[in-house]
Order: structure tokens, then C-alpha cells, then sequence
């Protein structure tokens, strides 16, 4: 870091504390909101499973912003009732970067996730693999459900899910590289304000989570929960892919879109709470499927036989595969 870095930093942290200190969506309350939406539709089974890992007295918002510290700490993290390492390599693991105007934006998503899984979508589906298993450590249950519960809030940013390709060929980083500026003074930059977007600055109260999600879930209907948990991790990847594609990036890029007004934010509320709502829902979804119980071992009366019959050993077939369908 050299020494003009060194003296303008604390600055700037200093402007986008004061400008946006009311302002988190994806930022902890967001993750918050996702978690306690989320652990409202826990299943009973689900329910009693986060109970064995977190502990009796665990919730999914204690955990929900454990996977973003890590990426930056420099000692053990505590994360609700244990403790993890720092984690800097899972910082790719938050995002998948799939650039805009992509001829195929589904085909995408492989070479943005690399042969190695490095992004969301893999690492989503892959920690949900672990919490099917039974056979996983406990250590290995709560990093997993720490990875699925943030990286589904995450999911859910639309720039999160994309990118821009610059004319150099260099990316912008989902947005982090387009600086703004607020209307009413300090910077900021297009990823950072969506991370954080979700109050009117000029609202003088902190958003309290819970009742942020209570107001949310006010709005979600049966019909919606229904059709939002059949998305596939993609599904979902590809429709924040659609928003920063149709909505963000052609804004930005409008005469004076790299101007936050509260015009801007009054359009774009209304997105983020749905995004909040159904990364909720989702994340609820997924965890009862994760969590479902393995079919009972109860041989119907077709393969009983006669009394004396030796029974067929059906172990094996029965055990819950889980694929890409997530
Ligand atoms: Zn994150």
C-alpha cells in the first residue's frame, strides 16, 4: 500500500460509513433478514437437525454472516456457538461472475464456476451434499450450513450473478469498479451501493432485521413460496443475471446513472425486497430437502414374499442422490 492509499483510506471508509450506514441489503442485516425468512419455514425435521449442529439455542441469523468475515480475518472467527478459521481462498465462492450480454448466459455459468467449483452455485450445491450426509463430522455440518445459509443470501444479489466486460477485456468486477457518487455527497461504487441498498438514507432509524422480515414476509403469498422454491441454483443465478443485465447495468450506463438519487432507490427497492423474499424462501427450501429423512427401510408387500423368503437387500438402492437439480 503506498503512502496516498494509506492517508485517502480511512477517509473513504469514513465518507461510506456516514453516507450509508442506514444502507445494507446484502450487507449483515440482509443476510439477517434472509436467515430469519428462512427459519420461520424450517420443517420439523429441518428444525431439529440445525438444532444437533448449531446447538438448541442456534439459529440460522447467528451464522448467516459468518462466511463473509472469514474471507477477510486474521485469527479464529466465533460463529454462533463455534469457532472457524480464516478462509481468504472462499472469497470466489461468494459470487458467480457471469458477463453481461452473454450470447448464453446459461452455458455461461460452467466456465464462470471453472472446472474446480470455484463460485456460489457449486459450492452451494456442494455443502448441501454435505449436510445430507449423515456420515459428516460435525465441524463439517456447521461450515456447510454456515456456506449455504449466506452463500443463498449471496445468490440473490443481482451482481452477484454478473459482470461486465470492459473494452480492455477486463471484467468490472460485478460493478465494484464502477464508482458513483451519491446525491447527497460521498462515493460509492455499483456493487457496494447494491450490497447495501435497501433504506432510504435519508430514513434516520437503523433498519431493525426482524421486523424488516416480518414486513417481508407479509408479502409472500403461498402461490409465490410454491413457484420460488422450484428454481434451481442456476435458475436463480440467471435471474439476477436478468435484473443487472436489463436493469442495473443499462441504468448505470444512462446519462447521470453514476448518480445515486433516491429516485434510484425508490425503483429499486421494490427488487431487492423480492430478492430478499426469495432468497428466504429458498433457502428455507433447500434446507428441508437437505434435511429430509432417508425413506424408511420398510419392504413393501411385493418384494415380503412368502413368510420364510429371505428379504432382498434394498440398502443401497435407497440412498438420496442429489444432483445438479438444486
Ligand atoms: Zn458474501
Amino acid at each position: 500500500m503506498n503512502m496516498r492509499r494509506r492517508t485517502t483510506f480511512p477517509f473513504l471508509i469514513l465518507v461510506l460509513f456516514f453516507s450509508q450506514s442506514k444502507l445494507w441489503a446484502w450487507g449483515p442485516v440482509g443476510h439477517d433478514v434472509v436467515a430469519l425468512i428462512a427459519e420461520s419455514r424450517l420443517n420439523p425435521e429441518a428444525k431439529s437437525q440445525i438444532a444437533a449442529i448449531l446447538g438448541t439455542d442456534g439459529n440460522l441469523e447467528e451464522i448467516a454472516n459468518c462466511a463473509d468475515w472469514i474471507k477477510y480475518a486474521k485469527q479464529d472467527v466465533s460463529c454462533g456457538n463455534f469457532t472457524l478459521p480464516p478462509m481468504p481462498e472462499t472469497a470466489s465462492w461468494h459470487f458467480v461472475d457471469i458477463p453481461i450480454n452473454s450470447q448464453d448466459p446459461a452455458g455461461s455459468i460452467a466456465s464462470a464456476c471453472g472446472p474446480d467449483g470455484q463460485c456460489s452455485i457449486d459450492q452451494i450445491e456442494s455443502h448441501l451434499q454435505i449436510l445430507s450426509d449423515s456420515s459428516a463430522s460435525l465441524e463439517q455440518r456447521q461450515q456447510a450450513l454456515m456456506f449455504v445459509t449466506h452463500l443463498v443470501g449471496d445468490l440473490h444479489q443481482p451482481l452477484h450473478n454478473a459482470t461486465e466486460i470492459l473494452p480492455d477485456g477486463t471484467s468490472d468486477r460485478g460493478g465494484n469498479l464502477k464508482e458513483m457518487s451519491f446525491e447527497s455527497g460521498g462515493k460509492t461504487n455499483l456493487h457496494a451501493l447494491w450490497d447495501d441498498l435497501i433504506e432510504p438514507a435519508s430514513e434516520s432509524k437503523d433498519m431493525d432485521p426482524e421486523s424488516l422480515a416480518q414486513t417481508l414476509e407479509g408479502e409472500i403469498s403461498d402461490q409465490d413460496a410454491a413457484i420460488w422454491s422450484q428454481a434451481s441454483l442456476a435458475d436463480m443465478a440467471l435471474e439476477g443475471y436478468e435484473i443487472a443485465e436489463n436493469q442495473i447495468y443499462p441504468d448505470y450506463h444512462a446519462p447521470g446513472g453514476d448518480v445515486v438519487t433516491s429516485s434510484y432507490e425508490n425503483e429499486m427497492r421494490p427488487i431487492v425486497n423480492e430478492r430478499l423474499e426469495k432468497a428466504g424462501v429458498r433457502l428455507a427450501a433447500l434446507l428441508n430437502k437437505a434435511f429430509k429423512p432417508a425413506p424408511a427401510l420398510v419392504p413393501n408387500s411385493s418384494i415380503l414374499g412368502s413368510a420364510n423368503q429371505e428379504l432382498p437387500k434394498i440398502k443401497k438402492m435407497i440412498i438420496p442422490t442429489l444432483g445438479r437439480a438444486w
